[in-house]
């Protein structure tokens, strides 16, 4: 018998698949871009602290672009043709903007969706009351904050009261270096000593978070003997004076409180942004401006969404859970392929993909016992793609498919978008959950990919520049895949 050779030793080449920050992969003008994208992404940021005025901004920038109201199509009784862009606005609060492919809808869209709320206290429908001689707007907070990192601050007031006569008033006072602020106060450490005692969640209760607005009485000469609360009648007076508003138009308001004051650059090397709203204003910016800049008549319709109401559930007329994406997609059928019905409706949905755009929690050192390092995405290391969110063994989440998430990773390696694989900390820890399942739900693929943040869901956020501009480059990427 012959003794079997011995096989060839044969080499094996791999190697380690490294997260690491990004800023020595891009040249001296993609640095000039991030610096660019950043600075305007800061100021967007900026002026953008309520949905309404996010929704806004964006859509001056559709409009400047060129994005035609998708009502005045179908008032003018126009078709749609490849290239044409239009923009759905609902309630001036939620904004979808289009732009037509070449291709049947039923091929389906590609679709980069966030959201423009964000955690905030907002007034109650009788808001204004006066305790001892102090006047407070009573509060309801909105999305999910710690209560304490909102007390001792300079808080703005934003927002819109219909008043009884129909006018509506738009109301902004605190970011003007020259405006007033407003605070909720804190108990001084002196006679804090029972406060200190109780655990975070108990020691500031959510009805406790008063907004400190006025504290001097109305003028002697204008004091009726009869009124009471005479800090609160000033109030109101010059609510009165100002804006017309008298106090049951506050039954039809919607009014904000939000930290006061711009985004800044964050750290000696200015190499991140301290920011509110960053979830997810950060990705509801750079989708706009990554659909806004798509080069090209695309094969499938473009379509970035960004919508309200993520931070409490996705309920309501214009939040995700409602029926606004699908008829939207239905007025696109039938202007683009009249008579083509309700089937052409649903293969266009179901053979859709998306982004989920939202962001994600970066590895936080100092909160180590929660955090999964070899699994969350770190500052500036790009942007987080996240297969999976929800909580107790994944329940909640959509879990995108391996092949979408090949497909995915394949785009923005081509276009050389940092980018890394994120979840949301240390199994059974906690977990949350995004836009990403109202779409899903229609069959088509969806996966989560955002920008990572610190202190999410805090008054100010801290985001990396280079995972910001990445974000862009990766929605970008995404909108000009074929
Ligand atoms: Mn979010
Ligand atoms: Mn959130």
């Amino acid at each position: 018998m012959a003794k079997a050779k011995p096989a060839a030793k044969k080499t094996v080449k791999t190697t380690l698949w490294k997260r690491e920050q990004g800023w020595d992969k891009l040249s001296a003008a993609e640095l000039r871009n991030l610096e660019k994208f950043c600075r305007e992404y800061m100021a967007f940021l900026s002026a953008a602290k309520t949905e309404r005025l996010a929704h806004d901004l964006c859509l001056e920038l559709a409009q400047k672009a060129g994005f035609r109201d998708l009502a005045d199509v179908l008032q003018a009784g126009d078709s749609l043709r490849p290239g044409d862009k239009v923009y759905r606005s609902w309630r001036e609060k939620t904004l979808v903007l289009m732009e037509i492919g070449s291709e049947p809808m039923e091929s389906g869209l590609t679709m980069v969706g966030a959201h423009i709320d964000a955690p905030r206290l907002d007034a109650k429908s009788y808001p204004l009351y006066q305790d001892d001689s102090l006047a407070l707007l009573d509060t309801h907070y909105y999305g999910g904050i710690k209560k304490y990192q909102w007390v001792a601050m300079p808080l703005a007031l934003h927002g819109v009261v219909i008043r009884r006569d129909g006018v509506k008033v738009v109301i902004n006072i605190g970011e003007d270096p020259s405006d007033p602020v407003f605070t909720i106060t804190d108990l001084l450490p002196h006679l804090g000593a029972d406060q200190a005692q109780k655990p975070l969640g108990k020691a500031f209760s959510g009805e406790a978070l008063n907004v400190l607005v006025g504290s001097r009485p109305v003028d002697k000469k204008v004091d009726d003997k009869n009124v009471g609360d005479k800090v609160k009648l000033r109030v109101l007076q010059l609510l009165q004076e100002k804006y017309g508003i008298e106090e049951e138009d506050f039954a039809s308001a919607e009014l904000e409180i939000v930290p006061a004051g711009p985004a800044r650059d964050l750290g000696l090397d200015r190499s991140m942004v301290l920011g509110y709203g960053q979830d997810d204003r950060v990705c509801a910016y750079s989708a706009v401006r990554a659909l806004l800049e798509s080069r090209g008549i695309p094969r499938r319709t473009r379509m970035a969404v960004v919508c309200d109401k993520e931070e409490i559930g996705s309920y309501g007329a214009t939040g995700m859970d409602s029926r606004l994406i699908e008829n939207t997609v239905a007025e696109l059928v039938a202007l683009t392929a009249p008579g083509a019905g309700n089937l052409a409706v649903r293969r266009a949905l179901e053979n859709s993909r998306m982004l989920s755009a939202d962001v994600c929690a970066l590895h936080d050192p100092g909160y180590g016992d929660v955090s999964s390092p070899n699994n969350m995405a770190k500052i500036n290391c790009g942007i987080g793609l996240c297969k999976y969110t929800g909580s107790r063994g994944k329940s909640g989440a959509s879990d995108a498919s391996a092949e979408f998430m090949a497909e995915v990773r394949r785009i923005f390696n081509d276009a050389g978008v940092h980018w890394q694989t994120c979840e949301l900390g240390k199994v059974d820890v906690g977990g949350g959950g995004t836009i990403a399942l109202y779409l899903a739900r229609y069959g088509m693929d969806v996966v989560d990919c955002g920008v990572g943040l610190l202190s999410m869901h805090a008054p100010w956020e801290v985001a990396g520049k280079l995972d910001i501009y990445m974000a862009f480059k990766a929605y970008q990427a995404f909108f000009e895949a074929k």
